[in-house]
């Protein structure tokens, strides 16, 4: 360490020993005192083979998508073409500078030009920000052009948005940190939006309703034209939350439907692989008379290049994030609606919802499942039975379909559903694989019958075992153990 150079930026601060009028100091000149070490760092020392085996073996204790089934409602766990990382990779797309001279990246822009198309024709909206970097961004985003939306008529009091029960958390966040308040309503005994209820919320302070469509139950929300009426009967905008829209490609487009504004989920519906929080990429789409206020810039062109477009930065929301948004995330989303084209989109979500369906319809039977209409994309079941019958718990079942090889389902959510597990196989999941899901869910409902002790143990076969899943956050201590300490 002795040798590492830099410059200091926090002169003097109680506690440091710095050097006066010394502008490069020692990298351990920097660190307060009490925290440097007393005794040389140990480092083991392997051969790069011991290495390579220790990371593999890891890896091997973890859970992804090319070792086993990974049916995680709402996320969308899916197998993504290796085609999309290879050409994300590509030299000359990472290479490429934010700050580069337009002319030299017409390539690029040419190709988030066409993205912003490809989802404004699937979508049926009139055009489509590609700047939003996750889901959570484009409600933000959404929600301020219907800010915008109301404002630009001088409306100042709409103050409220509606939301069902069963909304995904950051909805009503979003709509919180918009400044709005969250008006709730409750689904219907079919899991869908209480018309009834829905026509007692209405009135003149409405700004908009958001919905999840299908819904987080797997529902397709069927009502939409009399909410949309009811909605815009105050000059309320219709928002969809299209997490979910791995369902609708190519059967459905919310823009014909009544909604007036939507996001994507790219990094759900579109081939980037997720889970642990990200690269993810969050696209909004509008309908003709909110293009206006769209976040600055969009992606245009003239009769022969490519260029950032500012022209409508009077009435735009603004810039919510630098450049073009996540450029490796928009990239993938390309390459694989090229790859699959019109045709090949929509087999995608057919697909999805045939998987769903033939798993929902063969564990229906071993698990209660409260909203039992043909679903969408993913269904919701639940451990009421084995609850009431062996007192177990939805947990206990989750840690068991480790046991199986498989990485558990979305437990306890959505909230309407006590003892939830949430189940959504997508649509590159072959039936092999479904059947062996199946088998193994059965196995499980017939232990909880015969042998409950298990399932409150499990996992048992896991490299660690039931853990507590609260207490590593709240005392965090991680440390490598030598062999010679205790
Ligand atoms: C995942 C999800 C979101 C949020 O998206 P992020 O990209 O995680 O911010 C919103 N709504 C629903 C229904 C979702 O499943």
């Amino acid at each position: 360490m002795a040798d590492l150079i830099f410059k200091k930026h926090t002169p003097g601060r109680k506690g440091y020993t710095l050097p006066q009028n010394d502008v490069e100091t020692k990298l351990e000149n920097c660190i307060p005192t009490k925290f440097q070490r007393k005794k040389d760092a140990r480092i083991s020392e392997c051969s790069e083979l011991d290495v390579m085996r220790h990371f593999i073996e890891l890896s091997h204790m973890n859970h992804f998508i090319e070792k086993g089934f990974y049916p995680l409602g709402s996320c969308t766990m899916k197998y993504n073409p290796k085609i999309n990382e290879t050409l994300a990779r590509n030299i000359g797309w990472l290479d490429a500078h934010p700050l580069q001279p337009k002319e030299t990246v017409q390539g690029a822009l040419e190709m988030l030009y066409e993205l912003q198309e490809d989802l404004a024709k699937m979508s049926g909206f009139e055009n489509v920000t590609i700047q939003p970097v996750a889901g959570a961004h484009g409600e933000f985003v959404g929600l301020k052009i219907i800010r915008a939306y109301h404002l630009n008529k001088g409306i100042t009091h709409k103050n409220k948005i509606i939301l069902p029960d069963s909304a995904h958390g950051t909805n009503p966040a979003s709509v919180t940190m918009n400044g709005y308040k969250t008006v709730e309503i409750k689904s219907n005994d079919q899991g869908k939006v209480d018309l009834e209820q829905l026509k007692k919320l209405i009135d003149d302070n409405v700004a908009g309703f958001m919905l999840t469509n299908p819904n987080t139950l797997g529902i397709f929300e069927d009502q939409i034209e009399e909410i949309a009426e009811l909605i815009h009967s105050v000059d309320g905008l219709m928002y969809m939350d299209g997490a979910n829209f791995n369902a609708l490609m190519g059967i459905v487009k919310p823009g014909d439907i009544g909604f007036d504004v939507m996001h994507f989920n790219l990094h759900k519906t579109f081939a980037t692989p997720h889970g642990g929080g990200g690269p993810g990429s969050g696209p909004v789409g509008v309908r003709k008379d909110l293009v206006k206020f769209l976040p600055i810039p969009m992606i245009s062109h003239t009769e022969d290049r490519y260029f950032l477009d500012y022209s409508h930065k009077e009435t735009s929301i603004g810039q919510l994030h630098t450049f073009y948004g996540n450029f490796a995330v928009n990239l993938k989303a390309f390459v694989y609606i090229k790859m699959l084209g019109s045709e090949g989109i929509s087999r995608v979500s057919k697909n999805a919802i045939i998987n769903a369906n033939y798993l929902m319809r063969k564990l229906e039977k071993y698990f209660h499942v409260p909203f039992n209409n043909n679903c969408m994309h993913e269904f919701v079941a639940s451990a009421k039975w084995q609850k009431e019958k062996n007192g177990i718990k939805t947990l206990d079942i989750a840690k068991r379909i480790l046991d199986k090889g498989y990485h558990a389902p979305t437990v306890y959510f959505p909230l309407i559903v006590p003892e939830a597990i949430m189940i959504e196989p997508t649509e590159t999941e072959g039936k092999n694989t479904l059947d062996k899901f199946i088998e193994s869910m059965i196995e499980i409902a017939e232990e909880c019958e015969k042998n409950p002790e298990t399932l409150k143990n499990a996992p048992l076969n896991t490299p660690v075992r039931r853990v507590d899943d609260t207490r590593a956050v709240r005392q965090l201590n991680a440390r490598y153990i030598w062999e010679d300490e205790s």
